[in-house]
C-alpha cells in the first residue's frame, strides 16, 4: 500500500476550513489541522474550541499553537498595513502559513490547505493579495485553496497528481450560499456557527489596542485579556477599567495587578473598577466617580471604597455625568 500524502490545514473550526479538511480528506490526504490561536480571538471560555469540536468529527489530528512576541510586533507595525481596525490581515496570514510549513516540515507534510474563498475578505483574499502572500511565506504553488482552486493557479499538489483539479471548487466572493450547499452534499451537517472571529477587525476593540500600544512599549498576555473585559476609559497616564457584569468583575480582579486599585462602592449592586497607572488624587478621584455612576446608588454623592489589595479606604464622591464620560471612553 503506498504511503498516503500529508498535508497541514490551517483551520479555525470554521466552515469553510472544515469543507477544505474535507475535500482534502475525501481526496485520500492525510490531512493535520493547525489552528494558530491569537490572543486577539473572542472565546467563551466555558464552552469548548469550535476547532477541537470540528475535528474531532472529521476525525483530524489538530495541534493548536500559540502565538509569539513577533505575531505583537506585526499588530503594532505591520509591512502591509492594518485593515479597516487594527487588523493586519496581510502579514497577519503570512506569519500564520510560516508557521504551518514549519509544523509540515516537522511531520513531513508536502502542502497547505486554507478554507480561503477568492474574494471573501477585502484584504487578504484578494487575488493580488493572495499571490503576494503566497510569495512572501515562501509557498509558491504550495498552497491549496480548495473552495476557490479552481480560480487560481495549478499547485505542485496537482502538478505532482496528489490531488486531481476536479476536487477543487471555483467559489468566490462574500455569499456563503456554495458552502452550504457543498457542507450539505458533503455530509457535513454538525459544522459549527459563525461567530468568535477576529476581535482587531471591531472598531471598538481596535481603539482599546490602539491606546494600549500608544501606552505601553511592554505588553503582556494580561493587558490583552483586560481590553476584552469591561469599560475602558484613558485619562491622562491612567487607565481605568469599569466591569460591566458580574463575570466581568470577577475577571478584573483575576486580571489585576498587584499595584493596581480596586474600586466599589459597598452594599449596593456595584461595578468592580480598576485603576493602573500613577495613584494621583486626579486618578482616584475620577475611578471613585464612574464606579459610582455605574453602580445602583442613586443620590448625588455616594461612599466608594478603594484599595491596593482590598477596597478599606473611603471617598465620598459625585456620580461622573454621562457628557464627562464620553471624553474618556476608549
Ligand atoms: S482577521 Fe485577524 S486573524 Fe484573520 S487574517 Fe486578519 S488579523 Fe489575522
Amino acid at each position: 500500500m503506498s504511503k498516503k500524502i500529508k498535508a497541514v490545514c490551517l483551520f479555525s473550526g470554521g466552515l469553510d476550513s472544515v469543507i477544505a479538511a474535507k475535500l482534502m480528506i475525501d481526496q485520500g490526504i492525510s490531512v493535520f489541522g493547525l489552528k494558530i490561536d491569537t490572543p486577539f480571538y473572542e472565546r467563551n471560555i466555558l464552552a469548548k474550541d469550535k476547532a477541537i469540536i470540528s475535528a474531532e468529527n472529521l476525525n483530524m489530528p489538530l495541534k493548536i499553537l500559540g502565538v509569539n512576541p513577533d505575531y505583537l510586533r506585526i499588530v503594532r507595525n505591520p509591512r502591509h498595513g492594518h485593515g479597516s481596525g487594527m487588523n493586519p490581515c496581510i502579514d497577519c496570514r503570512i506569519y500564520m502559513l510560516k508557521k504551518a510549513w514549519e509544523y509540515a516540515e516537522q511531520i513531513g507534510a508536502k502542502f497547505i490547505i486554507t478554507g480561503e474563498v477568492v474574494g471573501q475578505r477585502p484584504m487578504s483574499q484578494r487575488t493580488h493579495a493572495m499571490k503576494l502572500i503566497e510569495n512572501a511565506s515562501h509557498l509558491k504553488g504550495k498552497i491549496i485553496r480548495p473552495l476557490s482552486g479552481k480560480n487560481l493557479l495549478k499547485t505542485d499538489a496537482e502538478k505532482e497528481g496528489w490531488i486531481t483539479r476536479e476536487s477543487l471548487h471555483g467559489i468566490c466572493g462574500r455569499s456563503r450560499k456554495m458552502q452550504m450547499h457543498l457542507a450539505k452534499e458533503l455530509g457535513i451537517d454538525n459544522y459549527q456557527p459563525p461567530g468568535g472571529g477576529c476581535l482587531l477587525t471591531c472598531a471598538e476593540f481596535a481603539r482599546k489596542v490602539r491606546d494600549l500600544l500608544l501606552h505601553k512599549k511592554r505588553v503582556f498576555t494580561v493587558d490583552l485579556d483586560m481590553l476584552k473585559t469591561g469599560r475602558h476609559f484613558r485619562f491622562r497616564k491612567n487607565k481605568i477599567i469599569v466591569g460591566a457584569d458580574e463575570t466581568d468583575n470577577k475577571q478584573l480582579l483575576k486580571l489585576k495587578n498587584k499595584t493596581d486599585y480596586i474600586f466599589e462602592v459597598p452594599e449596593i449592586g456595584s461595578p468592580v473598577t480598576i485603576l493602573t497607572g500613577p495613584k494621583t488624587k486626579d486618578a482616584i478621584k475620577l475611578a471613585a466617580r464612574l464606579t459610582a455612576r455605574y453602580s445602583d446608588a442613586k443620590e448625588d454623592r455616594v461612599l466608594v471604597r478603594y484599595g491596593s489589595k482590598q477596597a478599606v479606604k473611603g471617598i465620598c464622591v459625585q456620580p461622573i455625568k454621562q457628557k464627562e464620560i464620553e471624553n474618556l471612553r476608549i
